[in-house]
């Protein structure tokens, strides 16, 4: 048996690697540098745990949460490993006790924070233990915060490069969950990994089923979904602090367990929920996205999104932690077009440099893709990260395929008519034009003359608003916030125009009569 099985054994009690494990753990044991993509769940902290045994010297690990640090110590220590953490949460004794420990060659893993690291008293300790016991490897996990584009962004991670100039012999090991291409390039670069073997494992979670609504009175339709699954755990995201405590209590009036959680709450409030979370059954925790990273609950049965999540590698995440033991889990969001442009505005009105504002709308534009897809919808995301699949079978598109209707001509006609009357006007003014109503505004502004007057009389009010929103959401149409949310031509407007490009909007969901309070 060769020793990294055994290891795999007698250390953690498993009987054989998942997937790549094995490979990297030959890799960065024979000391050689990783970088490593593999989804929430898929087992990498084994692949930098077991080379950490197998070669001589403390293995550093670079971690940019104390929680999740303090968890990995936790279990390695209770599997009868040398393992401690640094950082901000010791005190001066507990930390001197690791230092000393650590400088005595006593440790087989040491967790680090990225700025502790840093600090120059720490890395003269580094070269110190290098000098006397070598050190194992430098595992620098959740890789994806030198990103400077993603939300987890952490500076000091961009340090982290000296790693390689001042110990050039020692294997380095980067892991994330989170690999567009782009992220994955970033990581390469500024990690000093270009030369590294690249890992990376399918990010398809085939136990996860995908469902996309569109919101037609969101708090019943979450109702509806949740009754879906009764006594199971799950998880709620909202975008607000408010809608989180507005929907919990909501789900607690129906007779359900719901907590919220939020970066508002006090720390003991956010502690109890969590724990509740994980050690009762059937909570269902309504959270921002402040909520889940690190929480390893393997049986969470659904998770809901009320809003739109800011892209497609959040969604994934965030979808990520349901269905964990490899059992059936959905993945439910609702949504609206009026989302989408809501979004949009938000990022519009941002500070972001212009760069920044691009890659996120961008990165909206996927979500947009992945959301009004009447297609597979397992396809688009895996197409994200560079995967091509078959269609699933498991997700509503694939179940239930949605009926669509060609709206080419409709949105042309629109198109045309914000043109004709200047890209000055919101929807409801270029409708009443489309729809050849002589209102006060239009006889004022003589568009009962324009060519696009009355040329879309053939179709109602509602579906005009919702060919719109779709141009909208779609950026054939841009929403000018200075000039009273007027609707302007984009670029790609004229790939429509030219009918370069299709245009097949879903039929509407019928409106269901709502008893009960209308939410979100
Ligand atoms: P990640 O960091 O990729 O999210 P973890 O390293 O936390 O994943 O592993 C997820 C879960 O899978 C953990 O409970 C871990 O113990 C388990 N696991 C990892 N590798 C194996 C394996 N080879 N066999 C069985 N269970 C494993
Ligand atoms: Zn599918």
């Amino acid at each position: 048996m060769s020793r990294a099985l055994e290891i795999l054994e007698h250390v953690f009690g498993y009987t054989a690697f998942r997937g790549e494990q094995a490979a990297i753990v030959d890799q960065v044991a024979n000391g050689g540098d990783a970088l490593v993509l593999m989804p929430t769940g898929g087992g990498k902290s084994l692949c930098f745990q077991i080379p950490a045994l197998m070669r001589p010297g403390t293995a550093i690990v670079v971690s940019p949460l104390i929680a999740l640090m303090r968890d990995q110590v936790a279990a390695l220590q209770e599997a009868g490993v040398a393992a401690e953490c640094l950082n901000s949460s010791l005190t001066q004794d507990e930390a001197a006790s690791v230092e000393q420990r650590w400088m005595r060659g006593e440790l087989d893993l040491l967790y680090i924070a990225p700025e502790r690291l840093l600090n120059p008293r720490t890395l003269a300790q580094l070269e110190h233990t290098h000098e006397q016991h070598g050190i194992a490897l430098f595992a620098i996990d959740e890789a994806h915060c030198v990103s400077q584009w993603g939300h987890d962004f952490r500076p000091e991670y961009l340090q982290l490069s000296v790693l390689s100039e001042r110990f050039p012999g020692v294997p380095r090991i980067a892991l994330t969950a989170t690999a567009d291409a782009q992220t994955r390039e970033e990581i390469a670069q500024r990690l000093n990994l270009t030369e590294a073997r690249r890992f990376i494992s399918s990010f398809d979670r085939p136990n996860i089923r995908y469902r996309m609504v569109e919101k037609n009175g969101p708090r019943q339709q979450l109702l509806d979904f949740i009754h879906e699954h009764p006594g199971e755990a799950g998880i709620v995201y909202c975008l607000s602090r408010r809608k989180v405590e507005e929907t919990a209590a909501a789900l607690c009036e129906a007779g359900l367990t719901a907590l919220p959680y939020h970066a508002g709450l006090p720390q003991e409030v956010r502690s109890e929920n969590q724990l509740r979370f994980l050690r009762e059954d059937g909570i269902v925790m309504v959270a921002t996205i402040a909520f889940g990273m690190g929480i390893d609950k393997p049986d969470v049965r659904f998770v809901a999104h009320l809003d739109l999540p800011r892209s497609i590698e959040g969604y994934y995440q965030e979808t990520g932690r349901a269905g964990r033991d490899g059992l059936p889990a959905e993945a439910w969001m609702a949504w609206g077009a009026q989302d989408v442009v809501q979004q949009r505005r938000m990022l519009d009105e941002s500070e972001g440099s212009a760069e920044f504002k691009r890659l996120a709308n961008s990165r909206l534009d996927a979500l947009v893709g992945l959301v009004e897809a009447t297609d597979c919808r397992r396809i688009h995301l895996l197409r994200y990260f560079g995967e091509a699949i078959e269609a699933c079978g498991n997700c509503d598109n694939c179940i239930d395929p949605p009926q669509t209707w060609d709206a080419l001509e409709p949105a042309r006609k629109a198109l045309s008519c914000v043109y004709r009357t200047g890209q000055r006007y919101g929807a409801g003014h270029l409708i009443d034009v489309l729809r050849g109503e002589r209102t006060e505004k239009v006889v004022e502004r003589g568009h009962d003359t324009v060519t696009t007057f009355g040329i879309g009389a053939d179709l109602d009010d509602k579906t005009w608003r919702s060919v719109f929103r779709q141009l909208a959401a779609r950026s054939f149409l841009a929403v000018d916030h200075d000039r009273f949310g007027a609707l302007t031509l984009t670029e790609s407007a004229r790939l429509l125009l030219r009918g370069e490009a299709g245009f097949e909007i879903r039929v509407p969901t019928k409106k269901k009569r709502l008893k009960a309070g209308r939410g979100g």
